[in-house]
């Protein structure tokens, strides 16, 4: 089988490089998933429908507060038609491509294309360190942008700003007041809550959602949009970090 194209991977610093290894072996119409099932999304303004999850493995940043290290390391090679066969059998009209990283596999691209073609309703939840411009304009982007406290600020892609559409979705994960600050600097400096939607959620054993509340409510940052991740709720509330 011939090799992949590696273009995503050139975003990879050379010291997050080791990181992305179990890559090397995944050819070209193939891409490493984690896991693919159907649940009920909990974050966005997508929350609380049925949508089916394609998640695909490795990861090359370390957010403090991860909530899936367990993709990190373990993955099945699976044909790209494979995947897309496998997530339509669900017959739900939502999809969603996360991670792990999904920009860190070119296969991720035309995977998501033909998910729109099938008619889908398509979401990636990217890192915010990988190039979105690419991405086909129909999926819905959630992209992080990540506060101090994640460890992982130096990786923000600031450019991916100017690739989002007013369609798309910022998400900033809150550990600590600093974040917070960092975050509501962020957002008036560049206009996000005028540009796109804002959500901010808190690190599930960090942060209390009624702190969180506090200071958006006092930011008077009044487009922004406080949600609570509604799968930590109903599965394993207290088993992973975030
Ligand atoms: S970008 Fe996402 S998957 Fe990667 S370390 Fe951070 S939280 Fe985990």
């Amino acid at each position: 089988m011939s090799e992949s194209p590696r273009t995503p991977l050139l975003d990879v610093p050379p010291e997050a490089l080791h990181r992305v290894a179990l890559l090397r072996d995944v050819g070209a119409g193939e891409l490493l998933i984690h896991e693919l099932y159907l649940s009920v999304q909990g974050e966005s303004t997508f929350a609380g429908l049925p949508c089916v999850f394609v998640r695909t493995a490795v990861c090359d940043s370390r957010c403090h507060w991860c909530d899936t290290p367990h993709a990190f390391n373990r993955g099945e090679r699976m044909s790209r038609a494979a995947v897309l066969a496998k997530a339509l059998a669900f017959g739900c009209p939502l999809v969603e491509i996360t991670g792990g990283e999904p920009l860190l596999q070119a296969d991720v691209l035309p995977l998501m294309t033909e998910l729109c073609d099938a008619g889908k309703t398509v979401l990636l939840e990217t890192s915010g360190a990988h190039d979105v411009s690419a991405v086909d304009p129909r999926v819905h982007i959630i992209m992080d942008l990540k506060c101090p406290d994640s460890g992982e600020e130096h990786r923000n892609r600031w450019a991916n700003l100017g690739a989002l559409k007013s369609t798309d979705q910022l998400k900033f994960v809150i550990a600590s007041r600093r974040d917070w600050d960092w975050a509501a600097s962020a957002i008036r400096e560049h206009a996000l809550d005028e540009r796109f939607t804002c959500l901010v959620s808190c690190v599930f054993t960090g942060v209390k959602p009624v702190e969180l509340v506090g200071w958006l409510l006092e930011s008077g940052l009044s487009r922004v949009r406080m949600q609570l991740q509604m799968h930590k709720y109903i599965w394993e509330p207290t088993k992973r970090g975030v």
